[in-house]
């Protein structure tokens, strides 16, 4: 059978499309969403992402407001305006975009935001209800995996999952939301051992981990569902994942390619956790 390659791109377009609707629903009832975003220093991929989220809002109807601050900023002042965008009725979601450069304390930062706008599902509160099986959000690149295996008809339930890369923002949450979908998770690192056994029992084979090539065709079991969390650049500057694209397609049922995989999914997810605030908000009322 030929490898299906999944279109990351254009189920993210649906998704807007649909997020769209969901806004317009809740214009009529006075209410319009509101992300900020908080970035610190001169990180230029921070940059980036932070632009493809001011774009992404304005394509939804989703208010973006973006602050931004030197790397010499005090750490105090990212803190005021947290707690006072805690307090902002037209703001549902805050986001600070990760990597926060040296020497500030991305802990005590994330635990400040209000849980409720929490729209990355980093802070602890969520993490914990995540865990525990009631969530609020799902965190924004795990939920764009299993959306984007979701819409292509690929089932979670009862696949062995490999998943390579134990980061808190997709590797571990994933770990926790296949394991709800009824998954049989293998979460591996840089420290597993035999992790090309542990791969080629994937039906499902996830890698985050920022390392170009590091999964090859022969960690892949035939027919496996392929999915590259990897943003890297290659040394001609070319944006690659984490997987041998051109040798594993051949050996997959379905692969994720980079760019246009995951990468645009947690985009919308991002707009789907803040369009989810919003109406949480309103019922709280
Ligand atoms: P990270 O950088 O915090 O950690 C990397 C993980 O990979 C670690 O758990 C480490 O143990 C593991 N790892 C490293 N080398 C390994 C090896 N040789 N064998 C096995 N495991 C190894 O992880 P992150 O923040 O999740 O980012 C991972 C990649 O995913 C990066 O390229 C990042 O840019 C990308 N990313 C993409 C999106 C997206 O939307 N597409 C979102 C987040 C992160």
């Amino acid at each position: 059978m030929p490898v299906k390659i999944i279109d990351g791109k254009k189920i993210a377009k649906e998704i807007k499309v649909e997020l769209r609707n969901e806004v317009l629903n809740l214009e009529k009832k006075g209410v319009i969403p509101g992300l900020a975003v908080i970035l610190v220093g001169e990180n230029p991929s921070s940059k980036i992402y932070v632009k493809n989220k001011e774009k992404a809002c304005q394509e939804t109807g989703i208010i973006s407001k973006v602050y931004t601050f030197g790397r010499n900023v005090v750490q105090k002042d990212i803190l005021s305006l947290i707690f006072r965008l805690n307090k902002d009725k037209k703001i549902n979601g805050i986001l600070v975009q990760l990597p926060l450069p040296k020497g500030f304390d991305t802990e005590k930062i994330i635990s400040a935001i209000d849980p409720k706008k929490d729209v990355d599902c980093f802070h602890p509160e969520n993490i914990g209800r995540l865990f525990l099986g009631f969530p609020r959000f799902f965190p924004c690149t795990p939920s764009g995996i299993v959306e984007i295996l979701s819409k292509s008809n690929l089932k979670i339930a009862g696949k062995d999952m490999t998943i390579v890369g134990r980061s808190n923002i997709v590797g571990k949450p994933l770990s926790i939301m296949a394991t709800n979908a009824n998954a049989t998770v293998t979460l591996v690192h840089s420290k597993t051992k035999k992790l090309k056994e542990k791969c080629l029992r994937a039906d499902i084979l996830v890698s985050a981990t920022g390392k170009i090539g590091l999964i090859k065709a022969n960690m892949v079991k035939l027919g496996a569902i392929v999915i590259d969390v990897g943003i890297n650049y290659n040394k001609n500057g070319k944006l690659t994942g984490d997987v041998d694209f051109e040798r594993v397609k051949r050996k997959a049922i379905a692969i994720t390619p980079v760019p246009g995989g995951v990468g645009p999914m947690t985009i919308a997810m991002l707009l789907k956790n803040t369009i989810k605030a919003a109406k949480d908000n309103i019922q709280k009322k």
